[in-house]
C-alpha cells in the first residue's frame, strides 16, 4: 500500500540561517552566526545540546595538540574545553591547567567533563548570542527550489511546519538534510561499541576519598569494540546507523548484553545501579558529505591554500592536517553547508575530522561560511577564501600549522598502518 502524504505548509518564520543539530558542531555553528548578527534557528532532535558530546555521553575532547606541548586546535574548541571545566569536574593535566605549556611536555592537552552540566553551559551560550533554539524538533527535509534550499520542514509537538532560510547547515552528524536534498554521501561502517555510565559503592568511596566527583563513575559496556575495530566479532555487523532497523538492532543487542552483565552480578545489585546510558546511538561514522574537497590521511603536513583550521591526530604524536574548506560544502550545492560527523573525511581522515574539537572548528568555519555567503551574495562554495580565513582567525583558529612543528621523520603510520594501506579503507 502506498499512502500519499499532502500538507499545506505556510512558512512559520524566515531566517538568515538554519542550522539542524544541536551537537558541538552545529552549536558552534549557530553561535558563529550569531555573533555576526545574522538571524539563526537551531533545531535539535533531543532535550539538550552537545549531541554526542553529551546525550551520547562522549565526555571527553581528545587531545588538542600536538603531544610535544604545543597547542594546535583552539578557537571554540579551546574556549568551550575550559568552560566546562568551570562548573563541572575537569581532568585537565598540570601542564595544561593555565592555558599552553612555555616548557616541552608529552602530557597532553585533554579534558573529561560532565556531560550535562556542560550540556546546559551550550544552551546558555545559544541563548546569550541570539540563537533561537527548538528543542525535541526534528529537521526533517529541506524545502529545494531548483538546487537551492529556502527552508526547513519540521517535526515536533506542533506537528508539521516549515521555516524559511537563506543558508542551510546540516549538522544532524548522519547527513540526514544532505541525503535528503540528493548530495552523494560516503557510509561508515560502525564497530560493536556501546557504554553506560555505572555507579558503584566503590565509585563512591573513590570519590568520597579524593574529594573528586570525576572518580565516581565507572563504564559498562555492551559493545566494547575500539574505532580501530579490534576484536569485533566475526559474526558481529557493521552497522550504517542509517535505518530505523539497524539503529534498533545495535540498541536490541547492547541492552541486551549489558542486562546480561547485570544478571551475571546481581550479588551486588546492592552496590551499583546505572547511573546513565546513552540516549543516542554510540555511531561515529554514519554519512558525510562527498565534499569538494576531503581530509585523507596522505594530507599529513601539507599545507592548503583553502585550509580553514590546522587539527592534530588524536591518537598519535606529531601528526598535523589543514582541512580545506570543500570538507564542509559541495559546488553543486549553493546554499547548504556542513560540519562535524558529516565532513568530508575518507578512511581515518574521517575519524580525524569528526571527533569533539575537529567538529567544533568545522562547526565554526560553517557558521563563517554562511555569513560570508549572505554578504557577498555568492553561493557558499563562492565566498572568498581569505576573507573566512581571517575571520576564522580573529575568532582564535590556527589556519595553518607552523613548519617548525613537523617532524624531521615524516612517515605517519596509523594504529601500526602506514598511510598507503589505510587510505579510504576501514580498519
Ligand atoms: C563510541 C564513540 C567514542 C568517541 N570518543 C570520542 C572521544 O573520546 N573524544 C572526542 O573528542 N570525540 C569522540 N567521539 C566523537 C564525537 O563524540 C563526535 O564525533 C562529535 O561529538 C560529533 O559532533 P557532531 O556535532 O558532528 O555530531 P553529533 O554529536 O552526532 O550531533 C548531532 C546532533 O543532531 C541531532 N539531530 C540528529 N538528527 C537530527 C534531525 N534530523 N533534526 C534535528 N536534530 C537532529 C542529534 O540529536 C545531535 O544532537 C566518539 C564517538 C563515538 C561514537
Amino acid at each position: 500500500m502506498t499512502y500519499n502524504f499532502t500538507k499545506k505548509l505556510n512558512v512559520k518564520k524566515e531566517y538568515d540561517v538554519i542550522v539542524s543539530g544541536g551537537g558541538v558542531a552545529g552549536c558552534a555553528a549557530a553561535y558563529s552566526v550569531a555573533k555576526r548578527g545574522c538571524s539563526v534557528l537551531l533545531l535539535e532532535k533531543a532535550n539538550i545540546l552537545g549531541g554526542l558530546a553529551t546525550t551520547g555521553l562522549i565526555n571527553l575532547f581528545v587531545p588538542m595538540c600536538n603531544g610535544r606541548g604545543k597547542q594546535i586546535i583552539f578557537g571554540l574548541a579551546e574556549k568551550w574545553l575550559r568552560d566546562s571545566a568551570k562548573y563541572g569536574y575537569d581532568t585537565i593535566a598540570e601542564p595544561w591547567k593555565d592555558g599552553q605549556p612555555t616548557e616541552y611536555t608529552e602530557v597532553r592537552h585533554v579534558q573529561c567533563y560532565s556531560p550535562y552540566i556542560f550540556a546546559f553551559q551550550l544552551t546558555e551560550e545559544m541563548v546569550h548570542a541570539g540563537v533561537d533554539l527548538l528543542f525535541d524538533c526534528i529537521g526533517v527535509e529541506p524545502v529545494l527550489e531548483g538546487d537551492r534550499c529556502v527552508g526547513v520542514i519540521t517535526e515536533s509537538k506542533s506537528g508539521l511546519e516549515m521555516y524559511g532560510c537563506r543558508e542551510l547547515i546540516d549538522t544532524t552528524g548522519d547527513a540526514d538534510l544532505l541525503r535528503a536534498a540528493g548530495a552523494p554521501v560516503r557510509r561508515g561502517e560502525n564497530f560493536f561499541t556501546y557504554c553506560t555510565k555505572m555507579i558503584t559503592l566503590d565509585g563512591c568511596k573513590r570519590a568520597l576519598d579524593s574529594g573528586d566527583m570525576a572518580k565516581l563513575y565507572s563504564g559498562l559496556s555492551g559493545g566494547g569494540i575500539n574505532l580501530f575495530g579490534d576484536g569485533q566479532p566475526a559474526d558481529m555487523p557493521r552497522w550504517s546507523g542509517l535505518t530505523v532497523e539497524e539503529v534498533s538492532d545495535y540498541l536490541i543487542r547492547n541492552q541486551l548484553i549489558v542486562l546480561d552483565k547485570l544478571k551475571a552480578s546481581a550479588d551486588k545489585r546492592r552496590e551499583r545501579d546505572i547511573a546513565t546510558v546513552p540516549m543516542m546511538p554510540q555511531f561515529r561514522t554514519t554519512a558525510c558529505i562527498e565534499g569538494d574537497a576531503a581530509l585523507r590521511v596522505s594530507d599529513a603536513y601539507k599545507h592548503y591554500d583553502d585550509s580553514i583550521c590546522a587539527i592534530n591526530d588524536f591518537e598519535h604524536r606529531d601528526h598535523l592536517f589543514e582541512v580545506r574548506y570543500g570538507t564542509i560544502c559541495r559546488g553543486d550545492l549553493p546554499n547548504i553547508l556542513t560540519a562535524g560527523r558529516s565532513a568530508s573525511g575518507i578512511g581515518y581522515g574521517w575519524d580525524l575530522l569528526r571527533v569533539i574539537p575537529p567538529a567544533i572548528l568545522t562547526g565554526q568555519a560553517a557558521g563563517e561560511a554562511a555569513v560570508l555567503a549572505i554578504e557577498q551574495k555568492t553561493d557558499v562554495a563562492r565566498v572568498p577564501i581569505r576573507a573566512l580565513q581571517s575571520r576564522l582567525e580573529d575568532a582564535n583558529v590556527m589556519i595553518h600549522f607552523p613548519d617548525e612543528y613537523i617532524p624531521e621523520d615524516r612517515s605517519v603510520v596509523i594504529h601500526g598502518k602506514r598511510a598507503a594501506e589505510i587510505e579510504g579503507g576501514h580498519f
